[in-house]
C-alpha cells in the first residue's frame, strides 16, 4: 500500500473536506464496537462525482476506502483495520424525489432515518425498517448492514425496502441496480447483493426505497409469565398462528412478552389482539394489559425502553460491550437461547442481558465486564464462541441485524464455511485489488480480541 496523498485529495473533495489531523484520526477509528484503528485520512465528499474522483485515486495507489455513514455499527465494519482513507458519505444527505404514485422514494445515502420518515410523514407513508438507532443511523449504512428494528416482524428489514441503488465502483465506474417498479426479474437483483455487503464492494450514492402507509393507530399488550419456557413456546405459537403482530418483544429474563398489532381498523387490530393474548392464556400468561393510547403504551413500554441505559449503570466497575450482540435463531429456540446465554455467562463469571425482537427471531445481548482487566476478554472471548456455536446448533445465523464486521467474522467464517471461497470471488469480481473495506466478513480476524486495539483501557 502506498501512502496517501492528502494534497491530491484536497483537490478532488476541497481543502476543506479532507482530515488528517491525530485527533480527527482518532474520531474516524472506531465505532460502537469494542475494536479501534487509526485511518490515514477522511475524506468528506458531497457529490458522487467527488465519491468517483476518490476512488479512482485510491484504486490506482490501491489504498484502502472505508465507506461510513455515522459510525453507530457494533461489531467494528468501519473500523479501518489496514489504514486507509474514511469515506464519510454524511455529505450526501439528500432526499432527492418523493413519489407517492409510483410508491418510492429516491435518496442520497447519509440521509438520516428519522429525517427520512420525516420527510415522508406528510404524504401519510413512511420507510419501515428503522432501527433503534434511527436518530443517528444513516440510509446507506442501513442497507451495507442489512438493518432492522422491532417493527421488522410485520414490514421486514432493508433488504424488503430496497428497489434500486446506484454505486461508484472502485474503479470510479457510476452504475445502477435493480428497478424503480414493484417487480423485477430482469437477472441478477445486484442491488440486493449490495444489502449486508458491508461497504466491501463498492460505494452506494444513491438508493430507491419503497415505503408504506403509516397505520392510524396501534396498540400494545404485555404478558407475564411465571417461565420463560412459557413466554417461548407462546412465542412460536404466535408466529405459526398466522397472526401478524407489528412487534413481539422478549424484554429480558423476566418471561414478560410486549406485543403490538397495528392497522387502519380496530376491528382488524382487536382481532389480532385477541389471538394473540388467548395464545399467551393457553401458556398460562399472567398481568395481561394492552392500549391503544399513547400514554398507555409508554407507560407498558417504559421497561424496555430503560433496558439500554440500565445496562451502563448496572455496576460503575463494569462496562456494557456489544459483543456476540444480534444472533437470529428459530422462534421454537428463542427461550431455550435466553437460557443458554445466562447458563454461559455464569460459567464464566460474566454479566450478560438476553432480550429481543423475539418475532423476527433476533436475540440481543450484551456483555457486562471489567474491561481493564485482561482476563474479562478471555472469559469474553470464550463465552462468544461457545453462544455462537450453540445459535449454530439450532439453525440460527451469526447475526440478525448488526453485521459481521470483525467481531462475528470468527463466527460467520465457521458459519458460511462452504460458501466463503465463493464470496472472494464474488468480491474480486467487484474490487479486484482488495481496497474497499478489507479485511472484512469473509476476510475477517479469526480472533477478534487481538485483531485491532479495544476501546477500552487495559491493565
Ligand atoms: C444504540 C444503538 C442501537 C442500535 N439499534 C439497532 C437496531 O435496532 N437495528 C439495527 O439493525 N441496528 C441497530 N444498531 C446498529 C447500527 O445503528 C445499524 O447497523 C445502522 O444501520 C448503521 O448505520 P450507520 O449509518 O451508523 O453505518 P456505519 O456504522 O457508519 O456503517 C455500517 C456499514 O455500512 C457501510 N456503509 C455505510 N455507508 C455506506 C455507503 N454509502 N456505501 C457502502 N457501504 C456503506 C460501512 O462500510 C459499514 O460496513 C444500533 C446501534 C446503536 C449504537
Amino acid at each position: 500500500m502506498r501512502s496517501v496523498d492528502i494534497e491530491k485529495l484536497k483537490e478532488i473533495v476541497g481543502e476543506n473536506n479532507v482530515l488528517h489531523q491525530k485527533a480527527d484520526l482518532y474520531v474516524y477509528g472506531s465505532d460502537s464496537s469494542v475494536h479501534e484503528a487509526l485511518p490515514d485520512a477522511i475524506v468528506r465528499p458531497l457529490t458522487v462525482e467527488q465519491v468517483q474522483g476518490v476512488m479512482r485515486y485510491a484504486n490506482s495507489q490501491k489504498i484502502p476506502v472505508i465507506p461510513r455513514g455515522s459510525g453507530s455499527g457494533m461489531c467494528g465494519q468501519v473500523v479501518p483495520v489496514q489504514g486507509g482513507i474514511i469515506l464519510d458519505m454524511k455529505g450526501l444527505n439528500r432526499i432527492l424525489e418523493i413519489n407517492p404514485k409510483d410508491g418510492y422514494c429516491r435518496v442520497e445515502p447519509g440521509v438520516v432515518d428519522d429525517d427520512l420518515n420525516r420527510a415522508l410523514k406528510p404524504y401519510g407513508v413512511f420507510y419501515p425498517p428503522t432501527p433503534a438507532s434511527s436518530v443517528a443511523a444513516t440510509i446507506g449504512g442501513e442497507i451495507a448492514n442489512n438493518a432492522s428494528g422491532g417493527r421488522s416482524v410485520k414490514y421486514g428489514a432493508a433488504r424488503v425496502a430496497i428497489l434500486a441503488m446506484k454505486v461508484v465502483m472502485p474503479n470510479g465506474d457510476l452504475l445502477s441496480f435493480g428497478s424503480t417498479t414493484r417487480v423485477a426479474a430482469s437477472g441478477y437483483p445486484l442491488e440486493r447483493l449490495m444489502v449486508g455487503s458491508e461497504g466491501t464492494l463498492a460505494v452506494i450514492v444513491e438508493a430507491c426505497l419503497r415505503f408504506v402507509p403509516i397505520p392510524k393507530m396501534r396498540c400494545l399488550g404485555i404478558a407475564k409469565f411465571n417461565k420463560l419456557s412459557e413466554a417461548g413456546d407462546a412465542i412460536s405459537d404466535i408466529m405459526g398462528s398466522g397472526c401478524q403482530p407489528s412487534m413481539l418483544e422478549l424484554p429480558e429474563v423476566e418471561a414478560i412478552l410486549l406485543y403490538e398489532a397495528d392497522g387502519m381498523s380496530k376491528e382488524v387490530i382487536d382481532l389480532e389482539m385477541a389471538k394473540i393474548q388467548a395464545i399467551c392464556e393457553k401458556h398460562n400468561c399472567f398481568g395481561i394489559e394492552s392500549s391503544y393510547e399513547e400514554k398507555e403504551r409508554a407507560r407498558i413500554w417504559a421497561g424496555r425502553a430503560k433496558l439500554f441505559p440500565a445496562l451502563s449503570k448496572y455496576d460503575e466497575r463494569l462496562a456494557s460491550t456489544s459483543l456476540a450482540d444480534d444472533m437470529a435463531v428459530p422462534f421454537s429456540k428463542m427461550a431455550e437461547c435466553a437460557d443458554k446465554i445466562h447458563e454461559i455467562a455464569e460459567k464464566h463469571g460474566l454479566v450478560m442481558t438476553a432480550y429481543g425482537h423475539c418475532g423476527a427471531g433476533c436475540m440481543h445481548t450484551k456483555i457486562l465486564m471489567d474491561t481493564d482487566q485482561h482476563i474479562s476478554w478471555d472469559h469474553a472471548k470464550l463465552a462468544v464462541e461457545e453462544i455462537y456455536d450453540f445459535v449454530r446448533s439450532v439453525g440460527g445465523t451469526t447475526s440478525a441485524e448488526h453485521g459481521i464486521g470483525l467481531s462475528k467474522a470468527q463466527a460467520f467464517k465457521k458459519e458460511k464455511a462452504a460458501s466463503l471461497e465463493l464470496m472472494r470471488a464474488i468480491k474480486r469480481a467487484f474490487d479486484p485489488n482488495n481496497i474497499m473495506n478489507p479485511g472484512k466478513l469473509m476476510d475477517g480476524p479469526d480472533n477478534w480480541v487481538e485483531a485491532t486495539a479495544l476501546r477500552y483501557q487495559s491493565e
